[in-house]
Parts: C-alpha cells; structure tokens; sequence
C-alpha cells in the first residue's frame, strides 16, 4: 500500500468505526496532517470527551491516551505503538508518593499531567504547564509537593515565594538536555529573532528566553506576534504547525536535541493497523481512574 492508499484507508477505517484521530503538536507531520485535532495533551483529551466518537486513536504517549480514558470511561481508547512512553512520567510513581504522603500527612500533591494514571489518582490536584502558576497559587495549602518535573516546578516556584515547594527530581529527558550555550549560539546565528521557551527547558535556558510557555502558548503567541523571526525551544514537531500557521515567519530550533524520541514513534501505518486491529487499548482501573479523574476535575474547576 503506498502513502495514498494508507491515508484513504485510514479515512475509511475511520468511519466504519466512528472514531477520532488525535495527534499531539510533537508528532510527525504525517500524522499530524492525518489527525481530526492536533493540540497537546490534554485539550486533545478535553475534546475527544465532548465528541461522539466510540473509538479514540491517540498518537501521542501512554499518559495521554491514559488521560483520554481517564476523561473518556465509554470509550475505546487507543494507543497505535506499544511502548510509546514519557521517561519524565516514568520518574515518579504511585507507592513513593504514597510514603511521602504517611511522612508528610499535610502536604498537598501537585502533578504536572506529564504522570500516569496511579500517580495522578495520588495526588490533590493536576496543573498543566499552561496553568501551573494558577493552580498553585489556588492551594490553601502552604507547603506543596510538586511531581514529576523539576524545571517546571522550579519555575512556578520561582514565583510563589509565599510557598515551601518542594520539588520531585524528575525532568524531560528531551527538554533537559538543552543547553543555555546554545541559546547563546542561536541568538548570534539569529540576532533578531524572539526566543520562545518550555518551562520544561532548564533554569539557565528559561532565564535566557525572551518569553516562556508552553506548547500552546508558544504556537498562540508566534501567531499574534508582529516579529518574524524566532528561536523555538521546545519539541521539534511543534514547527509543523508553527509553519503552517505563519508561512511568512522563520522558525529555528535552539537545538537539534530537542527530538522526542517516543513521540517519533507513531506513523501513518501505526495508525492505520490502531485502526484496523483496535490497538493498543488502554484500560484504567475505574477505583484508580476516578481518583484521577478527581484531581484532573480538581484542576479543570480551578483553571
Ligand atoms: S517531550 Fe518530554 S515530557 Fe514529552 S513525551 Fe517526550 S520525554 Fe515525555
């Protein structure tokens, strides 16, 4: 089957199934193009919940898709590769915070959506790197754990002195490696061009970025910008639709590290064979999965 056919396949395979293809802003182009939404995480799972599909292919990571069955119980959820995962979201798990939590009885868990099912169904309340600062700052509580991502909650701690936060060691293997030398290089490579960065980025980067925000945020405000030219610090697969949205503007990556190997997993014929075989469903267990769906209704109610 050559690309056309595939793409004319999955269209079929589609609607005899009636289901929706979700693609996040870091997949390949292909699948991107082949997707009913493109966005991150968990507005893809947000709008996946609202339509009337029976079936939902994520081409994403675990988490995600995990989200999309947390937010969507009667659907068929689909993962398309097997082992598409978040080293970031494999950082932390449910029986450590578990023994944090009989230590420290008093502190209020907040986890960043990068986390699985287990851990979210163990924490008080979930943020996205969208509404991390919002979220909290709405805790009543003083003393905050943040899991898993140690750049995100330095930055967010950064700006909420008032609070002891205390941060879990996880990070984004993609994200971290940056480094603020390359910003550096970029910016003389590129002297007029706006810096946009991941809070997922370290402190060094982030300190050097001419805004900071996440995905969402970044491709919204290349789009309203009256600059040309930017410097992207965040996945690679997010200039596709930085491209697409602004033909006359220049986007250069900070650094060719910033490659997501998992999420570069996922192609046209995953997609297609998610389709055909109904693969990989995921299942989350209804106790663990309304513990999750709690925190993440705790979240949605705050934003
Ligand atoms: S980019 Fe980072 S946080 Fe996102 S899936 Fe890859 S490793 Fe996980």
């Amino acid at each position: 089957m050559n690309e056309k056919e595939m793409i004319e396949e999955i269209q079929r395979l589609k609607k005899e199934k009636n289901a929706v293809i979700l693609a996040h802003n870091y997949q390949i182009p292909e699948v991107q193009d082949i997707a009913d939404l493109v966005g991150d995480s968990l507005k893809l799972s947000q709008e996946a919940s609202k339509t009337e599909a029976d079936v939902v292919v994520f081409a994403g990571v675990h988490f995600m898709a995990e989200s999309a069955k947390i937010l969507s119980p009667d659907k068929k959820v689909l993962l398309p590769v097997y082992d598409a995962g978040c080293p970031m979201a494999d950082m932390v798990d449910a029986e450590s915070l578990r023994i944090f939590k009989k230590e420290y009885p008093d502190i209020a868990i907040v986890c960043y959506v990068n986390s699985s099912a287990e851990v979210k169904a163990e924490s008080d309340i979930c943020c996205t790197s969208s509404n991390a600062l919002k979220i909290v700052k709405s805790l009543k509580k003083d003393k905050i754990l943040f899991v898993p991502d140690q750049n995100l909650g330095s930055y967010i701690k950064e700006q909420v002195p008032e609070k002891e936060i205390i941060l879990w060691e996880g990070y984004c293997i993609t994200h971290h490696r940056v480094k603020s030398i390359e910003v550096s290089a970029a910016r003389k490579g590129h002297p007029d061009a706006l810096v946009l960065a991941h809070p997922e980025c370290t402190k060094a980067v982030v300190e050097k970025a001419d805004f900071v925000g996440s995905t969402a945020q970044i491709i919204e405000y290349a789009k309203q910008s009256a600059h040309k030219k930017f410097i992207i610090g965040t996945e690679m697969g997010v200039l596709h639709q930085l491209r697409k949205d602004n033909p006359d503007k220049k986007f250069y990556l900070i650094s060719p590290a910033l490659t997501c190997y998992n999420m570069k997993k996922t192609s046209l014929e995953d997609i297609y064979n998610a389709l055909k075989s109904e693969q990989y469903e995921i299942k989350v267990e209804e106790e663990i999965r309304e513990r999750a769906f709690f925190s993440l209704d705790q979240m949605l109610k705050t934003n």
